[in-house]
C-alpha cells in the first residue's frame, strides 16, 4: 500500500477529496491511505501557536519551523521513510512526468504552506518544492490536492481499466484525440464517419492523426519532446499543410505506389 501524508493547518480540506470517487475507492479498496497531520497539535506552547512574524520585517506572518519538525520526528518515529515535498510558487514546476516519478513512490509527504509561506530551514528535511503554476494560491492545500489526484490515478490498481490512462493526454507525449458518445446524430452534430465505420485500423490512423493535429494546433512545444515515427512525420507534413484526413490517405497511397515502381 501507498502511504501519503499530509502536513496542513486545515486537515478538514481533504476530507471531500478522501471520499469521492477513484480516490476514495482506492483507498477502500487498501491500494493508497491518506492521512492528514494537523501540524497544530505539534506546537509546544498553550495556544498551539503555528505562525510567527518574519524576521527583519516585512507583511504576514510564516508557519514556525518546530511544529513540521516535531511532526517529522513523529512520522520517522514510527518508521516511516516518506518522499518530501513541500508546495511553493517557485517550485519545480508539476507535470505528468512528475506525477509518474511520485506514483513509484511508496511514501509521500506533502507539507502545504500556509500565510507568507514557511520559515526556509524546513526546506532542510524536503526533497523537492512543487508548484502547480505560475499564480498564487492562499495555501499549498489546493496544490497537493491537484498533485495527489494526478499520482494517485497512476498507481496500478486504482484505474480499473489501465488502457484508459495510456489513451490520456500527456501519457505518450501527445494530446489526447477528440472523443464522441451517443447518440450519432445529436441535433444535427453528427459523429466523424469513420468512428462508427467499424475499421479499427482506420480509427486508430484516424486519431493519431488528430492527437498530432491537436498538438500541433494547441502545443507545439510538445512536439519536441516525442518520438515520432515515420507515419506520425508523414503525418505532420501534412497537417502543417492543412490537408484533410481523407486526403492525406489519397496521398499517401499515391506515396506507396510511387515508392513500389521506383523499386
Ligand atoms: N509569499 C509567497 C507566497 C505565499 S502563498 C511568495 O512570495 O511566493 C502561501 C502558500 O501557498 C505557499 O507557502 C505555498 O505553500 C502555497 N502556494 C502558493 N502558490 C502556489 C503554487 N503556485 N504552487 C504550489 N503551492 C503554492
Amino acid at each position: 500500500m501507498k502511504k501519503i501524508f499530509l502536513f496542513t493547518i486545515f486537515p478538514q480540506f481533504f476530507d471531500c477529496f478522501k471520499n469521492t470517487g477513484i480516490v476514495s475507492r482506492a483507498i477502500k479498496r487498501g491500494i493508497v491511505s491518506i492521512e492528514t497531520i494537523n501540524i497544530r497539535d505539534f506546537a509546544t506552547d498553550k495556544h498551539k501557536t503555528v505562525d510567527d512574524v518574519v524576521y527583519g520585517g516585512g507583511p504576514g506572518m510564516l508557519l514556525k519551523p518546530e511544529p513540521i519538525f516535531r511532526a517529522y520526528d513523529y512520522l520517522v518515529s514510527k518508521g516511516h521513510k516518506p518522499y518530501i515535498l513541500i508546495t511553493e510558487p517557485w517550485g519545480r514546476k508539476f507535470d505528468q512526468d512528475f506525477a509518474r516519478e511520485l506514483s513509484e513512490k511508496d511514501e509521500i509527504l506533502i507539507i502545504c504552506g500556509r500565510y507568507e509561506g514557511i520559515d526556509e530551514r524546513v526546506k532542510k528535511i524536503v526533497n523537492e518544492e512543487v508548484s502547480i503554476g505560475d499564480f498564487i494560491l492562499s495555501g499549498g492545500e489546493p496544490a497537493a490536492l491537484v498533485i495527489l489526484d494526478a499520482v494517485i490515478r497512476l498507481i496500478p490498481g486504482v484505474v480499473g481499466d489501465r488502457e484508459s490512462l495510456k489513451v490520456d493526454s500527456f501519457s505518450d507525449g501527445l494530446l489526447g484525440y477528440p472523443n464522441y458518445t451517443r447518440p450519432a446524430n445529436f441535433r444535427g452534430l453528427e459523429v466523424p464517419s469513420i468512428l462508427t465505420s467499424g475499421n479499427h485500423k482506420l480509427i486508430e490512423s484516424w486519431r493519431r492523426w488528430e492527437s498530432l493535429k491537436r498538438t500541433y494546433y494547441k502545443r507545439k512545444d510538445l512536439l519536441e519532446k516525442v518520438n515520432l515515427s515515420e507515419d506520425d512525420l508523414m503525418m505532420l507534413k501534412a497537417i502543417k499543410k492543412n490537408i484533410s484526413f481523407e486526403e492525406f490517405l489519397e496521398l499517401k497511397k499515391k506515396w506507396k505506389k510511387n515508392k513500389k515502381e521506383k523499386k
